[in-house]
């Protein structure tokens, strides 16, 4: 079974739940992405941060040139890294990313964090402390050359990622803006439950995708453990379903797009039957209730730099 869409303000259709592919080794990938397109999946959320959209290509291109999918039916969301926020940068990031998943085009395209690294071969260039060595660049400026892959044909649509509704607020207000931001992705589990920024983002007509929907279970012991929650459990329980299930379908009930990552063949199937049964009111009020502003991706090397977006409520 495939996943339903939802519309994004371009009018384009984009699936409520994809694969997640951070940490998604590239020696694994190419089968698990194979795997994912063969039960149903047509959204895949990659990045170049994560160094394997090469190995996501080899399956994208083998699948196509099969004929089990063709280039439409899929949706590839990737995103623009921190060390290509300069103007001049920005093209070239796309399509060095667009030559390694081997396609034409991508449907979306996302500023990955609202801070700029020092360019240069240096993922993540940091000083003598640990900490993030900023570019001087401004977002304003990163944007416009995104929409210039829009009005070249490179990408579909664009969006924006661990950005605060200030962030959003100061694109929304560009003088001159040509296309507006199409989604927000960030971290959302029932621990950070971001009803603010969703109804933020909603309301300006951007969708959001949430990121480790399942509060990322193997991020350690000394971690909160959503799968381990007693109310999420009992829920689960009562439809008949998986935690995970219950993580993600929470999601789409607060049309919220939902991005699992997962490189096990039944957890892949698994995760994506979420489309054949509904929880109630009070169980998305419980789910919400569990909110303890609890967040995985803290990023605290960044702590330093002006962009950094945590430091308000929302
Ligand atoms: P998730 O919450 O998706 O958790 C992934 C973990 O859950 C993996 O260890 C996986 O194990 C396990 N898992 C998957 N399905 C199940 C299941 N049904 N039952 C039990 N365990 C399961 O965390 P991620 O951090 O991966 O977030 C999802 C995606 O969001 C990322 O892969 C990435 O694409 C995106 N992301 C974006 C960020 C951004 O800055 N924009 C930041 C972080 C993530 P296994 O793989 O071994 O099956």
């Amino acid at each position: 079974m495939a996943s339903p869409c939802v519309e994004l303000s371009n009018k384009m259709k984009m699936p409520r739940l994809g694969l997640g592919t951070w940490q998604a080794p590239p020696g694994k990938v190419e089968e698990v992405v194979k795997h994912a397109i063969d039960v149903g999946y047509r959204l895949f959320d990659c990045a170049y941060f994560y160094q394997n959209e090469n190995e996501i290509g080899n399956a994208v291109q083998q699948k196509i040139k099969e004929g089990a999918v063709k280039r439409e039916d899929l949706f590839i969301v990737t995103k623009l890294w921190c060390t290509f926020h300069d103007k001049s940068l920005v093209k070239g990031a796309c399509q060095k990313t667009l030559a390694d998943l081997k396609v034409g085009y991508l449907d979306l395209y996302l500023v990955h964090w609202p801070f700029g690294f020092k360019a240069g071969e240096e993922l993540f260039p940091t000083d003598g402390k640990g900490m993030a060595i900023p570019s001087n660049t401004d977002i304003l400026h990163t944007w416009e050359a995104m929409e210039e892959l829009v009005d070249a044909g490179l990408v579909k649509a664009i969006g924006v990622s661990n950005f605060n509704h200030e962030q959003i607020e100061r694109i929304l207000n560009k003088p001159g803006l040509k296309h507006k931001p199409a989604n927000n992705q960030i971290e959302c589990h029932p621990y950070l439950s971001q009803e603010k920024l969703i109804n933020y983002c909603q309301s300006k007509g951007i969708t959001v995708t949430a990121y480790c929907p399942l509060g990322r279970p193997d991020s350690g012991s000394d971690k909160p453990s959503l799968l381990e929650d007693p109310k999420v459990k009992e829920i689960a329980a009562k439809h008949n379903k998986s935690p995970a299930q219950v993580l993600l379908r929470f999601q789409i009930q607060r049309n919220v797009i939902v991005v699992p990552k997962s490189v096990t063949p039944q957890r892949i199937v698994e995760n994506l039957k979420v489309f054949d049964f509904e929880l109630t009111k009070e169980e998305m009020a419980t789910l919400l209730s569990l909110n303890r502003n609890w967040r995985i991706c803290e990023m605290v090397t960044c702590k330093n730099l002006k962009e950094y977006p945590f430091n308000v409520e929302y």
